[in-house]
């Protein structure tokens, strides 16, 4: 009797993942160049922004696909969920630990990355806490979102001193 099929890679063109990312589950075509895009971008793309991208590489691709491939790189903890608001789940390779800045300007979620070591030694947690997971969002304006709302504020300053 052959041995069951395995849960990933059933497809022909499946290439195995580089070692260092762990493990020995094999990412097909389609499941490699959805994870390259997560990697080359780093832009935190939801599903359905993925998609897009992923349709100029393998144009025969489904948006469902999609979403299948992104549960399988999620649940082999090669890829984080990151959910903000009621907004559609973006997605992260970042494996490393650290947080999420959303920009309530621009929309953009970038990586923060904590200082010293992990977000554990920063938090008051009762003696024997296990934490098995952290989740840090801070919402604010990006940089560039910040020097616009700068830029504007002047003109508030202007229009009532000429009600004079
Ligand atoms: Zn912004
Ligand atoms: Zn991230």
């Amino acid at each position: 009797m052959s041995p069951p099929p395995p849960a990933f890679g059933s497809e022909s063109a499946a290439l195995p993942l580089p070692l260092h990312l762990g493990g020995d589950l094999r990412l097909t075509r389609q499941r490699r160049e959805v994870y390259d895009i997560l990697m080359e971008q780093r832009d935190h793309p939801t599903a359905t922004e993925l998609f897009i991208k992923v349709k100029e590489r393998v144009p025969t691709i489904s948006l469902a696909t999609v979403y299948n491939c992104l549960e399988t790189l999620t649940g082999a903890g090669l890829v984080k969920q990151v959910n903000v608001d009621r907004s559609p789940s973006r997605y992260c390779p970042n494996l490393d630990d650290h947080g999420h800045f959303h920009c309530t300007g621009c929309g953009s979620i970038t990586d923060i990355n904590f200082k010293d070591g992990t977000q554990e030694s920063h938090l008051q947690l009762p003696r024997g806490t296990v934490v098995s997971h952290i989740d840090v969002a801070i919402k604010g304006l990006c940089p560039a979102c910040a020097s616009q709302a700068k830029k504007r504020k002047p003109e508030t300053k202007k229009s009532r001193s000429s009600l004079n």
